[in-house]
């Protein structure tokens, strides 16, 4: 199944990022899924959720964030949103394009809490007087 491995892939990130930060925990990464990349959004936050579930990195959520495909006129510049697969351009009608975006499997963020971010207890009023 080609969404568990790529959940595995994020939460080795996620593994990785969080041992370059000792004593933060992290509780939510974004990824961004373009509508060319063959991944299925719903597939792969339930696959990310039972990997999560009962591991050291529990709970962490995962936000998908799906891109549609976007073209570029090669004639006149203009970017435009394909829908059902119709290349030409809405503006001069060209049927000259490239992809610009839509193929992307990408971290791009990680939501980290810092540990310090809670305060103390029994230190609030201290000194106040
Ligand atoms: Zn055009």
């Amino acid at each position: 199944m080609h969404e568990l491995s790529i959940a595995n892939s994020i939460l080795e990130a996620v593994r990785a990022e969080a041992a370059r930060r000792p004593g933060v925990r992290v509780a939510k990464v974004g990824v961004r899924v373009g509508e060319l990349s063959g991944v299925e959004p719903d597939a792969l936050s339930f696959s990310f959720e039972a990997l999560v579930r009962g591991s050291d990195l529990e709970p962490l959520a995962l936000e998908v964030e799906t891109c549609p495909r976007r073209q570029r006129c090669c004639e006149c510049g203009c970017l435009f949103r394909v829908v059902d697969f119709n290349l030409v351009c809405p503006d001069c009608g060209s049927t000259e394009s490239r992809c610009v975006s839509g193929d992307e499997l990408e971290m791009v963020y990680l939501e980290i809490e810092e540990p310090q971010a809670a305060p103390a207890p029994g230190t609030g009023l201290r000194g106040a007087a």
